[in-house]
């Protein structure tokens, strides 16, 4: 059964990750999406909102599971059994920060990272944009799945 884990902060989670998600359905068993929880890091959207958000924009896909984690990837993969890591690259500011951390997970343990170009249209969404838009009142309806929304 092949697995892989789809980590990232989904803060919120965009039509950018849904995109690269359902891209790679085809590719795996299961793919557990992971949203990886930093003391350090303040979120604008709660833990319970964001698991809320990703559960509900895939209610129907039977291959999806989400759960939260603190700690290493790696060390989720494990618990999770899953031997592969999924990521979503945008362009090469992604490949650049994407490279080191493949590179240090492959080291730590035998999981593989396999990445997915984002299509044309959404490589300018990031969750971070997103948050500033909101921020300033703008209409971030076309950069996020309706659940955001709700
Ligand atoms: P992180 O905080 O780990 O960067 P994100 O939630 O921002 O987590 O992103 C998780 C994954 O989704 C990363 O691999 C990122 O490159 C990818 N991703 C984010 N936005 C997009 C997008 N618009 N198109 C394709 N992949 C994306």
């Amino acid at each position: 059964m092949k697995k892989a884990v789809f980590p990232g902060s989904f803060d919120p989670i965009t039509l950018g990750h849904v995109d690269i998600i359902k891209r790679a359905l085809s590719l795996f068993d299961e793919i557990i999406i992971a949203i990886g929880v930093n003391a350090d890091k303040k979120s604008m959207f709660s833990l319970e909102d964001r698991l809320n958000h990703i559960k509900e924009t895939f209610k129907d896909e039977s291959k999806i599971k989400v759960v939260s984690y603190t700690g290493l990837t790696v060390d989720l993969c494990k618990i999770e059994k899953a031997e592969y890591i999924l990521r979503g690259l945008r362009n090469s500011s992604d490949f650049n920060y994407e490279q080191s951390i493949a590179q240090t997970n492959s080291s730590l343990a035998n999981v593989e990272s396999i990445f997915i170009m984002c299509s044309p249209h959404l490589s300018n969404i990031s969750s971070s944009i997103v948050r500033d838009v909101i921020r300033n009142g703008g209409n971030y309806t076309k950069m996020v799945p309706r659940s955001v929304m709700l």
